[in-house]
């Protein structure tokens, strides 16, 4: 079959990828703690942590944070002095987050913020925050375009966006679809055209997660 093909060949990478025990005791917690097993791959995380160090990123901002698997592979790649602010809407998802970024060392540089991430980000853009150099966008898909209108209210020229889940095994090229979710990224898709600011791709990929793929965005000014 072929996820069972893409799964061989996430297999056949792990070595380069090289996710570590932190990062499998992460699962394994989010896992015992009766959490969905919905976080990136560990393909997706490693591309996040790059993402990070090639953009020079000092501040991320993460809206879904689940148990803090995707969050623990960005904040390995902030400076000692970078920060992590993610966004999630569940208290247990948010706790076991917690327990697996102390247990992986980087309590000082990550915040979880328990609530709705529209709320969080309004009062975050609210408090005057500085910048955020990326954003990660992965939490309920019909928010989408409520999350890239309030992450272009708190990046600045050269940030990075990344939307996660943008193919959905590739329903969102489905002009009659009225799943919201597929309806949260086409909406997403529309500002980003519509706004001259943003330089964008779109990348569809295979893997242990099935057919899905990610937005990657850019701010020019
Ligand atoms: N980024 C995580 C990773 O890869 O490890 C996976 C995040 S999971 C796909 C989506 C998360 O978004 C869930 O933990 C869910 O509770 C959270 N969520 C759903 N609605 C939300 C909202 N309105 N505000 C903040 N978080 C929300």
């Amino acid at each position: 079959e072929e996820t069972a093909l893409w799964s061989a060949v996430d297999t056949y990478f792990e070595p380069l990828i090289a996710p570590d025990q932190l990062l499998f005791d992460a699962l394994r917690r989010a896992d015992e703690a009766g959490l969905p097993q919905i976080q990136v791959s560990a393909a997706q995380g490693k591309l996040l942590q790059l993402l990070v160090q090639l953009a020079g990123a000092q501040r991320v901002l993460e809206i879904g944070t689940l148990a803090g698997y995707s969050t623990i592979w960005l904040a390995r790649a902030l400076p000692p002095d970078g920060h992590l602010l993610s966004c999630e809407l569940d208290p247990h998802h948010a706790a076991v987050a917690v327990e697996n970024l102390a247990a992986a060392g980087l309590a000082d540089r990550v915040e979880v913020r328990v609530g709705a991430a529209a709320d969080t980000l309004q009062s975050v853009i609210e408090s005057g925050a500085e910048p955020f150099d990326l954003v990660f966008i992965d939490a309920d898909k019909p928010s989408n375009p409520v999350y890239l209108e309030r992450s272009l209210q708190l990046t600045r020229p050269g940030s990075v966006i990344i939307l996660d889940n943008a193919v959905r095994s590739g329903a969102v090229a489905d002009q009659t679809s009225t799943d919201p979710n597929v309806l949260g990224v086409r909406a997403f898709v529309d500002l980003v055209r519509a706004d001259p600011r943003l330089s964008a791709t779109a990348i569809q990929t295979v893997g242990s997660k099935g057919y899905d793929g990610f937005i990657l965005i850019r701010v020019n000014g």
